[in-house]
């Protein structure tokens, strides 16, 4: 048996000890005669020693640990210091754990937020006293309970049940007042969840009140732009021809007039879809039809610069409102014509992927820069090389196909190299396919 250097040595004086024990019983006993019976009492008496030293143990151990460990000598000395170390050592561990889990809840009970902590089965293991404001959730009362038993919100149980908590949760609270919670569940451990709930309703009053100025805004520019577009018409009919320097100024008018407005237009819009719910069970629409009518836009808007090339190979009925489907695409669309230089390839392109429906339109144009992908969809936004092209837009399009697309719980991906072309893909959920319709290409 291989054994520590230490060890071998308290065998070895252990071995002496019991050498001595012998002879100096054989030599005591020799006194008497009776030097047998005295080396099996000296025995006996170094066996009883150990024996004592045995219970004393057995007994601390017994005890739960909670004296004081034993005192000895010899080998037993080494053994209970040990155990006297162990002891100092895991009760300052201990110690120091408490004090962090002190300091955690201390903290946690200071913070605004609501903080729960789940078992993997979701019964509350541990909350906070903001919990009981924002959640209802009292630790005193509910700990064990199974959490969604006690927010019964319908958002909030298909979340956990779905157990996708890759996106925080907004829940909207309605009562007297109403408000707003965003929900962010941690998993950790085996299983267990962190469940961090903040009170978003500040943010969600300031964000309403941006949306209702961009919107009252927009509105109140609607009538004075109809007048003045109205009034530029008069004056252009009246006198000014085509190609006079007046005549050349009143067209340019017109043409910013309008655009003006349709950027008034769009911002209201937007703002409406801001507003607007989710959109739930419509009637299907044949995807085809709206790529046949996007792609008559198109070749108009394109006139012959661009090969234009659509495919089908899903089943076309999707639950989707025709007027959203055909806003997205046509937007696409007049993006991918007017960032490609004349030659390129534009592609319309409807297919099944990884339990997704997408409509994919690619090109072969400019392409996007990629610190600009994730911004391409804010309003107003325009990449270098999109903002030196003539283009026409209004800086909107994407920021309506994005918001468009939300109502429906389907997004946008958008794939892109500069100089290569770009590929932007409306992602809808395979939920909203309807039964039947039929596969081309
Ligand atoms: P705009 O009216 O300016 O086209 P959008 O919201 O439709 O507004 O697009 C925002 C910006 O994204 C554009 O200004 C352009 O810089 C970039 N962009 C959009 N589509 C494409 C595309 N197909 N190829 C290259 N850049 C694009």
């Amino acid at each position: 048996m291989m054994v520590q250097p230490e060890t071998r040595q308290m065998i070895l004086r252990q071995l002496l000890v019991l050498l001595l024990v012998v002879l100096l019983s054989a030599l005591l006993g020799s006194w008497f005669d009776a030097s047998g019976l005295a080396v099996a009492a000296g025995l006996l008496g170094y066996w009883a020693w150990h024996f004592v030293q045995f219970v004393k143990l057995y007994d601390w151990l017994a005890g739960g640990r909670r004296h004081r460990v034993p005192e000895s000598v010899g080998p037993w000395y080494r053994v209970f210091d040990a155990l006297h170390r162990w002891r100092k050592a895991t009760r300052r561990d201990r110690k120091r754990l408490l004090s962090v889990i002190d300091e955690f809840r201390t903290s946690t009970e200071a913070l605004a937020d609501a903080v729960v902590i789940l078992s993997p089965e979701d019964h509350i293991l541990w909350a906070n006293t903001a919990a009981a404001s924002l959640l209802g959730i009292e630790r005193r009362r509910d700990l064990g309970n199974r959490i969604t038993l006690l927010v019964r919100y319908p958002e909030f149980v298909g979340y956990m049940q779905k157990g996708d908590f890759s996106e925080p949760l907004e829940l909207k609270l309605s009562g007297k007042n109403v408000r707003y919670l965003s929900l962010q569940v941690t998993p950790y451990l085996q299983g267990q969840k962190l469940v961090v709930a903040r009170d978003t309703t500040r943010v969600k009053t300031l964000e309403n009140i941006r949306q209702d100025f961009v919107a009252n805004v927009s509105h109140e520019l609607r009538t004075p732009l109809t007048v003045i577009r109205g009034y530029l018409e008069l004056l252009q009919d009246s006198g000014h021809q085509a190609g006079d320097r007046g005549g050349e100024v009143l067209a340019r008018m017109e043409q910013e007039a309008a655009r003006m407005q349709r950027i008034v237009d769009e911002l209201l819009y937007l703002a409406r879809l801001e507003k607007s719910e989710p959109v739930r069970h419509v009637e299907p629409i044949d995807v085809e039809v709206v790529l046949r009518q996007v792609e008559a836009e198109t070749r108009v808007l394109s006139q012959g610069k661009h090969q234009l090339d659509i495919r089908v190979e899903a089943p076309t009925l999707l639950r989707v409102r025709q007027d959203d489907l055909f806003r997205v695409l046509a937007n696409l669309a007049s993006n991918a014509v007017r960032y490609t230089p004349e030659g390129g390839r534009i592609g319309m392109h409807w297919y099944r992927k990884e339990g997704h429906l997408c409509l994919a339109v690619e090109d072969s144009g400019i392409g996007i820069a990629p610190e600009d992908i994730p911004r391409v969809t804010e309003r107003f936004f325009r990449t270098d090389s999109g903002r030196d092209r003539v283009s026409g837009g209004t800086g909107l399009g994407l920021a309506i196909v994005k918001h468009t697309l939300e109502r429906y719980d389907a997004h946008l991906t958008i794939r892109s190299q500069p100089g290569q072309g770009s590929t932007f893909i409306a992602v809808f959920p395979e939920t909203l396919a309807a039964a039947s319709g039929g596969s081309r290409s």
